[in-house]
């Protein structure tokens, strides 16, 4: 591997890219689907090209082997264009409407626009699938697109530029290499459509800068997203599904189940089982296991380390700052004011919170910002509905973790603090096209009581009309 430097574009050339994207998008050559599905294999055969150096990548960047490299980024970002790539013809006709009897004679239908110069602004945790997921959207939505990957993830950062330029010229798909004053060179300037991933911190300072231009924001946050264990649950299935979603990436995942609610009548089982379950993952020695991650920078590591402070370690609890590793680590007696149960954790140490009403639990997780992710392991029903219908979090995953968002028919996002807007397969076409609606009215026939002068009678049987005949 290279020296780990990236090279920087100049902020001085981001005008000139957005002034080329925004001469090229006035061509309309992205506007015919097949110009997008051509530009969906091109990238499909780009990541095809690059899949070993992507691995490669991401395993310097984050020590993931490459299974877990393709199931979690580029299997991922594979699926979603094939996904795009089967239904792009369906989601990019006009879809009929109907029109009330009061508008007759008429149609109605909604017309999906692309935006018109999207900027995509990514985050160093999945550094390929976060990238190149929401560009899949961007192309089948028949936009131009400047990429800007995380300056953290290096390798990862450095394949991405490498294959964009190769795949893509960059009056059309442009990739702009750094970090904050790149970015930051990036939000002064005017897009149509912004898509932002990393933290809330930063999408705050995103949305500020979009709102100077009025310009439409994907905002996908992160946040603390709880875990609840009803007494009532599978214990083995619980706690394999529940590490699984915990430990992969070492914790460093947006929907990772941050805080861990058992109930206090089965704590000591599940802890139990916990602790069973870790070593048949990883072993005695996590770090030595090659499918065992690692944190992504001393920052991060020290941050981690810190959070470890709170509460009583009752497992795991080894860390190696040169080998950027901490160990899965499950905590005990941790209050609410503790620093790891005040800010998402993004790293492998998993709080127990024990309970005994899911009335506790609802008013715990609704005096917080509202969760990316929450997850309920039970197999009470009203239990579940409770949460349901009690709680508002981005998605709900019962008895799993994580899964929700492999769904492509679900629509991933978050709510409030953890973000706004959405995206994964339609929802990602939506997301990156303007829905136009449009009423289309005939010369047939003409309803002349519409037009002024109107007298009371007119106004009184207009009334009537519009009452009885506008459903
Ligand atoms: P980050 O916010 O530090 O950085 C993300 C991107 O923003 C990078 O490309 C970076 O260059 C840019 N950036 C950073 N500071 C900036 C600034 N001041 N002005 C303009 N641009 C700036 O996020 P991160 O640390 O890379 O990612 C971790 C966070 O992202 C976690 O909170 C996690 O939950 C969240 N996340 C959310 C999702 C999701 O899908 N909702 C997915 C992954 C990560």
């Amino acid at each position: 591997m290279e020296a780990s430097v990236l090279t920087r574009t100049k902020t001085d050339s981001i005008k000139q890219i957005l002034a080329n994207q925004k001469k090229y998008f006035k061509t309309k050559a992205t506007l015919p689907v097949d110009f997008r599905i051509k530009q969906l294999k091109k990238l499909k055969a780009g990541i095809l090209k690059y899949e070993t150096e992507i691995l490669n990548a991401i395993e310097a960047d984050l020590g993931k082997d490459h299974l877990g490299g393709y199931l979690t980024e580029v299997g991922f970002v594979l699926n979603d264009i094939e996904d795009a790539l089967r239904n792009i013809r369906s989601w990019a006709k006009p879809k009929r409407k109907s029109t009330p009897l009061f508008h007759q004679k008429a149609s109605s239908y909604v017309h999906s626009d692309p935006y018109g110069m999207t900027l995509i602004i990514a985050p160093w945790n999945y550094p390929f699938q976060l990238l190149f997921a929401p560009l899949v959207g961007a192309i089948a939505g028949g936009n131009t697109t400047v990429l800007k990957p995380s300056e953290v993830s290096i390798e990862s950062t450095k394949v991405a530029v490498k294959m964009v330029k190769e795949i893509f010229d960059e009056e059309y798909v442009a990739i702009v290499d750094g970090g904050i004053p790149e970015s930051q060179a990036l939000l002064a300037e005017k897009f149509d459509y912004i898509f932002y991933t990393g933290s809330t911190h930063v999408g705050r300072i995103v949305y500020q800068a979009a709102a100077k231009h009025l310009t439409p924001v994907t905002l996908e946050l992160g946040g603390k997203s709880p875990c609840i264990i009803d007494e009532n649950t599978h214990i083995e299935y619980t706690a394999k599904r529940l590490l699984w979603g915990k430990l992969i990436n070492a914790g460093q995942t947006c929907i990772a189940p941050d805080y861990i609610f058992v109930h206090q009548n089965i704590k000591d089982k599940m802890i139990a089982e916990f602790k069973k379950q870790i070593k048949a993952f990883f072993g005695d020695d996590p770090k030595g296991n090659s499918e065992y991650c690692k944190i992504i920078n001393t920052r991060h590591f020290n941050r981690v380390k810190k959070l470890m402070n709170s509460g009583d370690i009752i497992y795991g609890g080894e860390t190696d700052e040169t080998a950027s590793y901490i160990g899965p680590t499950i905590i005990d007696n941790v209050s609410p004011e503790d620093p790891i149960m005040q800010e998402e954790i993004f790293g492998p140490l998993i709080p127990i919170v024990p309970y005994n009403t899911m009335d506790e639990v609802v008013d715990f997780i609704n005096d917080r910002p509202k969760p990316l992710a929450l997850y309920v392991f039970s197999n009470n029903q009203k239990n579940i509905n409770k949460i349901l219908k009690e709680t508002s979090s981005g998605g709900v995953c019962v008895n799993d973790t994580l899964m929700h968002i492999a769904n492509p028919h679900l629509p991933f996002g978050g709510v409030g603090e953890s973000g706004m807007g959405a995206y994964h397969g339609h929802a990602s076409f939506t997301t990156f096209t303007h829905q136009k609606s449009v009423l289309h009215k005939s010369f047939l026939f003409d309803m002349p009581i519409r037009y002024n002068p109107y007298s009371a009678k007119t106004g009184n049987l207009l009334k009537t009309l519009l009452k009885r005949f506008n459903k």
